[in-house]
């Protein structure tokens, strides 16, 4: 008799290693999208990864990995080990069968999975060869997770201390199977909720905001601070693991509210768990029916770009200037030629003059500018590659900044100085008493 879906642990899974299996990771062909999705999921469970490996299609690599994972051979022990790929119907794809000699299974036929992958045949006008069958022999004692977006159903197999799970490698069907079926299943099997926050910052690097918090972030076990970087800004990731939701989430508030408290992070915090500075913005200027209008140069429009991505923007943005050259910044804004001839066109007195134009010409509460060098050519000695100066300028007057990006590419400079751009906006209206 066929005995399926029993996987039960003496202990939780504290820990967990990624196996990836197949031989185009290997050679480059294709990039390891799965083992960064893995990993961030098992972060956000509370998971400890503290490993990842790729072995081709060889099952006696492939048992030497699981070997090493579970034993922890040169790292801490793997309580699970999620292994990708190699599920397929062909005569490489041996992940199944070596998992199950692993633990001593031997392989059965699950008639339910048979009749799933001949219904997806069916249902998507494709016609099902024998080796497909080959797909639904799962190994004795298994959970199987039914793969609802291709053939290969996914499944975890173990014993009192070691869980493996085995997902199929095409991220379309191996995303949604881990997400609808996989966490609920891990959750049973770890300790307590995680809950995490996220404090979004800009206009201070990741070295000052670590030696800013540095105590803080040694010192805290739960919750847990750890910054990451992403062009230009700097999160703060918040994760307290408690027993019950409200617990976890007094937990990572307490925290929260102990780093806005301090006077050198509190200016540069845009938002809390949002998505992005241009979300914060446009929320930010429709809850007090704020207008904006832009005048960009070395961003050719990804200021605008960018808040019209965000739903809600009409309510707010009422369009923008791309100006790049120096006649389109005088006649389209009416910056001063003699603005351009004493200051160049990458300096504060243009800038300021580019948003007030801008501001002005479209009727809009707030005017916002760009102007710089995002290289890799151009550039003064005062003003080298990587100077940029964005300006807000709003009823009560303008404002300039100089930001610089020195040895950043063109693309990094570009996306960094819109993100400042509409920093300084907010900040700007923020300082003007708009609570
Ligand atoms: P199939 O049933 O499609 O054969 P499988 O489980 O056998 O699935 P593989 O044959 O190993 O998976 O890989 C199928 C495809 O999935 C690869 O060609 C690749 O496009 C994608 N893929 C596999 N592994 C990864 C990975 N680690 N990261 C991103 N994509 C992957």
């Amino acid at each position: 008799m066929a005995s399926f879906d029993s996987v039960t642990r003496s202990h939780p899974i504290r820990t967990a290693e990624i196996l990836c299996v197949g031989t185009e990771l290997l050679l480059g062909d294709i990039v390891n999208t799965n083992a960064a999705f893995l990993s961030k999921r098992l972060a956000s469970l509370g998971i400890a990864v503290y490993h990842q490996t790729v072995v081709g299609d060889h099952p006696e690599r492939l048992r030497t990995a699981l070997t090493d994972a579970f034993e922890g051979r040169g790292r801490p022990a793997a309580d699970l080990v999620i292994l990708s790929g190699g599920l397929g119907p062909t005569y490489d794809d041996l992940t199944k069968e070596t998992v199950a000699t692993y633990f001593g299974r031997s392989m059965l036929l699950h008639e339910e999975s048979l009749t799933a992958i001949r219904d997806f045949f069916t249902r998507t006008g494709r016609t099902m060869t024998p080796n497909n069958e080959k797909q639904a022999m799962m190994p004795e004692g298994c959970v199987i997770f039914p793969n609802h977006y291709g053939t290969a159903p996914a499944l975890a197999v173990g014993d009192d201390t070691r869980t493996a799970i085995m997902l199929p490698g095409p991220p379309v069907e191996l995303i949604p199977i881990f997400d609808e079926m996989v966490i609920p299943f891990l959750r049973q099997h770890t300790e307590g909720v995680l809950v995490s926050r996220n404090i979004h910052i800009m206009g201070l690097g990741e070295s000052a905001v670590e030696s800013i918090l540095h105590d803080m972030m040694v010192s805290s076990e739960n919750p847990t601070v750890a910054p990451y970087c992403k062009s230009g800004e700097v999160r703060l990731r918040i994760t307290a693991r408690a027993q019950s939701e409200a617990e976890a989430s007094a937990l990572c508030d307490a925290t929260v509210s102990r780093i806005r408290e301090n006077r050198d992070i509190n200016p540069h915090i845009y938002g809390i768990d949002c998505d992005n500075i241009e979300t914060a913005l446009v929320r930010y200027l429709s809850d007090r029916g704020l207008t904006l209008a832009t005048a960009e140069s070395c961003t050719g429009g990804m200021v605008g770009q960018r808040i019209t991505g965000v739903s809600g923007a009409s309510a707010v943005y009422l369009g923008g200037f791309v100006t790049y050259t120096n006649e389109v910044k005088i006649n389209q804004l009416g910056v001063s030629p003699a603005t351009i001839a004493a200051h160049t066109e990458v300096s504060a007195e243009t800038a300021c003059e580019m948003a007030e134009g801008a501001r002005k010409h479209l009727g809009a509460d707030i005017g916002i500018s760009t102007t710089g060098y995002a290289g890799p050519t151009g550039g003064t000695e005062e003003n080298p590659v990587g100077t940029v100066f964005v300006a807000v300028a709003t009823k009560n007057g303008t404002t300039s900044h100089r930001l610089y990006y020195p040895s950043r590419s063109r693309g990094y400079i570009r996306e960094a100085a819109a993100s400042r751009a509409m920093m300084e906006t907010l900040r700007a209206v923020m300082g003007e008493g708009n609570h």
